[in-house]
Order: structure tokens, then sequence, then C-alpha cells
């Protein structure tokens, strides 16, 4: 073996057996160039072959699997001059064909007296079975040397699925027991998980899916252990070198904060309330997502937290993700504390000079009490006096790292971000670091239902007809559109549906247009026309989405609704829920088929944001707003957060005890996991590693 050590994980590909130099090639093409790559090269997908049926039990229509061997090929041109292959498969008595057309390579695939798996729909021809184009599986006879269930591995040219799987197991054979363990014994049994050799044996090639299952588990339960271990370690550092203000609450300042509402605040409000205000009163800072469904009156509770904050002598932060929701929060809080002391300043991209001087002044000298602004705010340069809360408002993207940029000597503000489309927990504990998460499930009194309609073209007028009579009943409403140009496609665009709908069925009323690449003066200005009801008809992209309040608009029609997310439906369905009247939401699209669109379905049948967020992160995944690479993370390569909630939250919960435990990891059973949390999360979380 040229020199190597026999058993070293280390041994170049080429020198394993049944690799040879031009496959070890192919492997490296793929990232596999030693015995342990390919030893944690997992499986892409598994075949049950457990779960075939015999031929004897096929039903028409019914997707099954069938293991046959093939017996006979016959190729011929059908009438119309399409190539037709044939093929006829038994297994032992029964028979069935398979049919390809304009296939022809599949002929090369397929030779009489191999083993395959058939995938498909089976249909009835004659007193035989039929399958037109099947999913193939080519089996080797000595493809299944334990259990019923084959792995499926990606490949790369130059080398077949037998291939890999044969050259993948003589490496599981010869070299898995040479992997050394990274946990320790006595905790595996704690946990109820695998030894690593085990793990691996049986990830390759498992016995049954429980043992799958298991397998599996223990590659999980380690990625995330690695990554909460991290976060801990990385929360531990913060609370011995990062300290927050403490804020207590009394009787006194409770009252006075009260006092400037208009209204009483909700149960679920004030427990939300209670939450955050018993962080802000440790020193270490508070890290918490508030959750409330659209129109739940998460700016009262934010509200709440800054005059708490300003009544220690704190100053507070409120960063919207645009300035027309900065404006509105800042209008909204402007009439609270009018009779207040509080001083409060907003501060945007477009906030003229002499203005923005003055407020960074103010910032530095401790006078000012509360910032409201955009994204403008981390950009300035801005040097607190004293700042003590900053709350981030409908902004995923402010993630794990950001968060750093507002400390100052030592010193870190509590930290509140408000959402309406809630984070899957899963998110929560991962992505965002581990937030704490407190969550406002009711809705303010008096709150009227949103009623949401499906529509079909054909509808059209009807629906019009409505919408015209709200107007005239002195309500106001939203028309939503994709996109603002053409862009040369075939769609609706903004512009040109204020342009129909001023000349059609809306003539009658006074129309605006709102849209994000107008300035942002203007967009104000719009903003203010409708929020007077000099304007009846906004007609929008999805600008609208988040946090505009108008109780006095209750109809909505969204265009196009097949290019919006589900979250994002709900959010644009939440600017009509908010007054006293009920409100109406009618969606066109081009496909509202239920099969095809379970989205729009979804969001029909459902006005739960809770419900609709866990939804749309099952259909689509974390997707780009919750993806872990934009937050800084590096990406999970086993553990799949839809799949394996439960097992993070066993992850978490033996991170925080193992710290718990032995704060800094330090115990040498546990010497190899630390190296690994370092090594993996060391850098992005700046983990100093003071051994
Ligand atoms: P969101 O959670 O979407 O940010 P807002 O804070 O904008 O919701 O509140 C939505 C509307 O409900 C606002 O008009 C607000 O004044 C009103 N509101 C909030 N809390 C209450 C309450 N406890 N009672 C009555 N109205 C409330
Ligand atoms: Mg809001």
């Amino acid at each position: 073996m040229d020199g190597q050590p026999a058993k070293s994980l280390t041994t170049p590909a080429q020198f394993l057996k049944g690799v040879g130099p031009d496959r070890a090639k192919s492997l490296e093409r793929i990232g596999l160039a030693t015995a342990r790559d390919i030893l944690f090269f997992f499986p892409r997908d598994y075949l049950d072959l457990s779960e075939r049926q015999p031929l004897s039990e096929l039903s028409e229509d019914h997707a099954v699997s069938v293991l046959v061997e093939v017996v006979e090929l016959e190729q011929r041109r059908t009438r119309t001059g399409k190539s037709m292959l044939g093929v006829l498969m038994r297994q032992g008595p029964d028979f069935v064909r398979a049919l390809w057309f304009n296939q022809s390579y599949m002929k090369d695939k397929l030779q009489p007296g191999q083993s395959v798996m058939l995938s498909g729909t089976p249909k009835r021809r004659g007193i035989n079975w039929e399958f037109v184009h099947p999913r193939v599986t080519l089996l080797e006879t000595d493809d299944c040397p334990r259990g019923e269930i084959l792995p499926v591995y990606s490949l790369t040219e130059g080398i077949k699925q037998h291939e890999m799987r044969r050259i993948v197991s003589a490496v599981v054979e010869e070299y898995a027991t040479e992997v050394p363990e990274v946990l320790p014994m006595a905790f595996l049994d704690e946990e109820d998980l695998w030894p690593i050799q085990q793990a691996l044996t049986e990830v390759h090639s498992p016995s049954t899916q429980a043992d799958l299952n298991k397998a599996r588990e223990r590659f999980v339960f380690q990625e995330l252990l690695v990554m909460q271990l991290g976060l801990a370690l990385r929360q531990q550092q913060l609370l011995a070198t990062q300290n927050a203000p403490s804020l207590e609450n009394s009787e006194k300042i409770d009252a006075r904060i009260r006092r400037l509402f208009p209204f009483e605040l909700t149960d679920a409000q004030n427990q939300a309330i209670k939450e955050i205000a018993t962080d802000l009163q440790q020193s270490i800072p508070m890290n918490r997502l508030l959750q409330g469904d659209v129109g739940s009156g998460k700016t009262a509770v934010a509200a709440y937290a800054m005059l708490l904050t300003v009544a220690h002598g704190h100053q507070a932060v409120l960063m919207a993700p645009t300035e027309v929701l900065a404006k509105q929060h800042f209008n909204t809080l402007q009439s609270l504390i009018a009779n207040s002391q509080v001083s409060m300043r907003l501060l945007t991209g477009s906030t003229p000079a002499a203005e923005r001087r003055e407020t960074l002044a103010k910032v530095q000298d401790g006078s000012l009490g509360i910032l409201v602004g955009t994204q403008a705010i981390i950009h300035s340069d801005l040097d607190f006096q004293k700042l003590g809360l900053v709350i981030i408002d409908e902004q995923h993207k402010f993630g794990v790292l950001q968060r750093a940029m507002l400390r100052k000597d030592g010193i870190m503000p509590h930290y509140l971000v408000m959402t309406a489309t809630p984070i899957p927990r899963t998110m929560a504990m991962t992505v965002f670091g581990d937030l704490e998460v407190s969550a406002i499930r009711d809705l303010p009194p008096g709150r009227q239902p949103v009623h949401t309609y499906l529509a079909q073209e054909d509808q059209r007028d009807k629906w019009w007809d409505f919408f015209s009579r709200k107007l005239r009943e002195g309500r106001q409403g939203f028309v939503i559109s994709p996109l603002v140009h053409d862009d040369a496609e075939e769609i609706a665009s903004a512009e040109a549906c204020l342009e129909n709908l001023t000349n059609g069925p809306l003539a009658d009323f006074r129309l605006d247009l709102l849209h994000g690449k107008m300035p942002s003066a203007t967009k104000l200005h719009v903003m203010e026309r409708f929020e007077q009801g000099e304007t009846q008809v906004l007609v929008a992209t999805s600008v609208v989405e988040v946090g505009i309040d108008v109780p006095n608009a209750n109809v909505m029609t969204i265009e196009h609704g097949e290019r919006f997310g589900l979250a994002q439906l709900h959010q644009l369905r939440g600017r009509v829920g908010r007054g006293s009247h009920p409100g109406f939401v009618c969606v066109f699209s081009s496909n509202n088929d239920e099969e095809e669109n379970p989205r729009l379905q979804a969001f029909a049948d459902s006005t739960d944001g809770f419900e609709l967020s866990e939804l749309d992160f099952a259909l689509r995944g974390p997707g780009e707003l919750f993806g872990t690479r934009q937050h800084g993370l590096p990406p999970l390569m086993v553990a799949d957060l839809r799949r394996d909630a439960a097992t993070l939250e066993r992850a978490r919960h033996s991170a925080r005890k193992l710290l718990a435990l032995d704060p800094g990891l330090r115990n040498p059973d546990f010497s190899r996991l630390r190296t690994m949390v370092l090594k993996r999360y060391g850098t992005v979380l700046e983990l100093s590693d003071v051994s």
C-alpha cells in the first residue's frame, strides 16, 4: 500500500478496494479524496425494498414498487413514428410489461437476467399489468447483504450507483473501526445514542428503517449539539464580558406608562410585557423575539419596553425596515408620549443633514430618550450615551452578528425583535442565536374577521361591484400587484393596474399608486393622503405588506396571488383586519388549483398566522428568509431543521446541561467535542479559547 499505514483514515482513495487511479479521479471531483471522506459521504436517499409488493397484489392506479427480473426487450416504432421500448419482466410465475417512448437509452440499461426495482403506477392491459415510464433501480444480486434498505449515493461521471455502493461498503468494512469516538461512552448511554462506528455502518447499509433512523439520529444529534454548544459558549462569554443595564420595573413606573395608552392592554400584551420586564431587570442582555400576528398590538408592547428604559435614564432605539414604517411608528409613539417628558427623534436615510447632526449630538449627550428609524441607524456610527434597549421591527435579516455592532465598552443593550411572521421555534434556537420567544396570540378586542376568497377570472365583475359598494359605504381599499413594471412579462403591473381601474371598474373613486421604487418623500405623501382618507384606494406592490395601519381600509384585491409566499399573503391580509369593520380579501391568480397551489388554499382556509408560518416552513423549507447562511452561521450538513426539531430540543438541553456542570467544557472526556465546536464555530461566533 505504498507506505501508507494499512488502516489510516487518510489513505488516498486510489488505494482503496475497488477504486484505482481512474475512479479516484472521479471521486475527487465530488470531494472524496480519502477513506475518511468516503466514510462520511452519506447516502442522499434510500430505497426501501421492504416496501415492494408482490405482482399478484397490484391494483390499478396505485403507485407501487415491485422487484422483478428482466426477461426480454423489444424495440419498435409506433404508428406515429415514436420509438417504443417494451420490456417484459417477471417475478416468479407473474409477468409485467414496462414501456418507454422515445427513451431508447433505456435499452442499454436493461439486460435479460438483470434484477430491477420498478416504481410507478400500473395499468391493466387485458390480463397483463403495464407500467409506462416507471422509475427503474438496477439491483445487484449482492446489493442487499444485510437488510432490505439500499443506500442511494450522489454520483459523478465514471462511477455507477452499484459501483459506488461497493466502494463505500468496502471502506466501511475496513475503516469504520478506525474512526475515533468524539462522545464519551457514558454520555452516549445517557442520550441513548449509537457509538460512531455502529452509526457509520448502519447509515450506509441499514437493516431496517428503525436502524436507519437511529444511525441518522447519532449524526444529527452531534451536529446540533456542536452548534448548541457553540451558541451556549458564546452566551457564556457574553455574560462574563458584557453587561446590560438592569432596568427594574416598579408600580409607579408601570402606572405612569399605562396612563399614556388610549386603551387597556390585552392579557396577551400584558403577558409579553411581563416577560420582557423580567428580562430587562437582569444585567444579562435580553435576547427576545416578540411574535404576534398582524394587528395583535406589538407596537404597544414595544412602546412599553422603551418607556421603561427611558424611565431609568437609558436610551432606546426602534428600527423598522422601511421609512414608511419608521415614520408610522414615530407618529404612533409621538401621540403616545405627547403628555410626557420623553424626547424622541426620527432618523432615516432621508433625514436632512442639519437635523441629522442635531440628532447625533443628542444621542451622544444623552438628552435623547428614544430614537426611531431605519437601518440608517446602524450605519450612522452613532455614539449613544446610555443605550439600554434596541428593538427591531419586522427584520429577519438582523442575525447573530449584527447585534454586536451596537455594543459599547462591554455594555450590551437589551434586544427585542418583533415579527408578524412567526419564526419556527427551531429557527429561533439556531440561526438567531438562541432567542427567547414571547408570543401574542390574541387580537385586541373588537376586531372583525377577515374573509378570504380565491376567485376565478369570470368572477371579477362581481368582485369589483362588491369592492365599489364598500368604498361607497365609506371604507377604503387596497389593490396589490406583485411587480412595478411589466418587465416583458405578461402580468398586470401596479401601474397598468391603476390605469385599468381608473378607466374601468373604479372610475368613480380616488385612486393612488404606491410602490417601492418611488422616492421616500413621495411614498410618505401617498401614505399620508391614504391615512387621511383623501385617497380611497391604494394600488400598491407588496411594499404595503408590513405594518401599515389604516383601520378604515377593509377591502383588498390581490392580483397574481401565486407570486406571493404564504407569509407575505398573510401580512398583506393583515392590512385590512385592523378596524371595527370586517375585512374582505379576494385573490386572483393564474393558478387557483388546490393540488397545484396548496399555498393559496391554505391561505384561504386559515387566518392563524402561527399555523400558516409553520405550514409555509413545511412547504418551502427555511428558504431565503431564514436560511442560515445569511445569518453568518455555517450551514448544517446532516440535520434538517424541519425534520429534526425534536432532536434539536434534546441537543440544546444536553448542551446546556453539559455547560452547567462544566462551564468551559474542560473535562478531558469532552476534549474532542470541544475541539470540534471551536473548529466549526470559533471564528463566526468569536469564541475566545482561553485554555
Ligand atoms: P402589530 O402587531 O401588527 O404591529 P399594532 O401594534 O400596529 O399591531 O396594533 C394594531 C392596531 O391595534 C393599532 O391600531 C393599535 O392602536 C391597536 N391596538 C393595539 N393594542 C390594543 C389594545 N390593547 N386595545 C385596542 N386596540 C389596540
Ligand atoms: Mg407592526
